[in-house]
């Protein structure tokens, strides 16, 4: 089975979790969902076989009763706000960004609070509060007013920083943007897998986006998660329990 030599290493330091009795906490944010589509009920299917349970962070804007009643047939999916439209208002030259000052405050602050309740009323109990900004990126004075619309939760990307409403971040991304442009090579996801056991205090999230996976990251994730589905040096927990760990 190919795969098998990269895996060593995170087998290693799972057996050594184990062994500490400290199971290193991981937990998956898929993002940009829309509708249904072929490669969301392969992602389900995926996730459903190996008990992963999945957050999807959904772009408001554009999302409605379809993806709603696609979702209603799973158990181990959350939903939670991908900002509004998903739409770049950054300057040329500057990375992109929907979540930035580059327009008044209220105008977005109004947009995020149509997704929340958007999303909150297609969703109900499978809705979580939290934003997953756009391209993991939103100013601090967007963050500052995020409690008053009724986010309980922000997840970027990178190590957590302080904040007026709790962090949990994805830091381990399977897709090669600047390269490729498909799955990273597992010896290198399982490097980073490794090194955030090692260094990072707190769950790890991985982040994947369905919609572009080529045939690398779904035989990565495959092999991910069966590596890890029912190692005793880890454990696979829903965004939810997580928020509730940290409250
Ligand atoms: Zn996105």
């Amino acid at each position: 089975m190919t795969g098998r030599t990269e895996l060593k290493p995170l087998f290693e330091e799972l057996d050594r979790r184990a062994d500490l009795g400290d199971p290193l906490q991981l937990w998956l944010r898929d993002d940009d969902a829309v509708a249904p589509s072929e490669p969301l009920d392969r992602l389900l299917q995926l996730t459903n076989h190996h008990g992963v349970p999945t957050l999807l962070a959904v772009i408001p804007a554009f999302t409605g009763t379809e993806l709603q009643q696609r979702l209603a047939l799973e158990k181990g999916v959350e939903v939670a706000v991908h900002g509004w439209a998903h739409l770049n208002h950054a300057g040329a030259g500057e990375k992109s960004r929907e979540l930035g000052m580059h327009r008044p405050l209220a105008t977005v602050l109004d947009e995020l609070a149509r997704g929340r309740e958007r999303l909150e009323s297609l969703y109900e109990t499978r809705f979580v509060p939290m934003l997953v900004p756009p391209w993991n990126r939103i100013d601090s004075d967007i963050i500052g007013e995020l409690g008053g619309l009724g986010f309980e939760a922000l997840s970027v990307y990178g190590p957590e920083r302080s904040a007026p409403l709790t962090m949990l971040n994805t830091h381990v991304d399977i897709m090669d943007w600047r390269g490729t442009r498909g799955g990273r090579p597992l010896g290198a996801v399982v490097g980073d897998l490794v090194a955030m056991s090692r260094t990072h205090k707190g769950p790890v999230g991985l982040l994947t986006h369905h919609l572009v996976h080529d045939a690398a990251a779904w035989d990565l994730l495959e092999l991910l998660f069966a590596a890890t589905e029912k190692h005793a040096g880890c454990r696979w927990r829903s965004a939810r329990d997580l928020l509730a760990d940290k409250a």
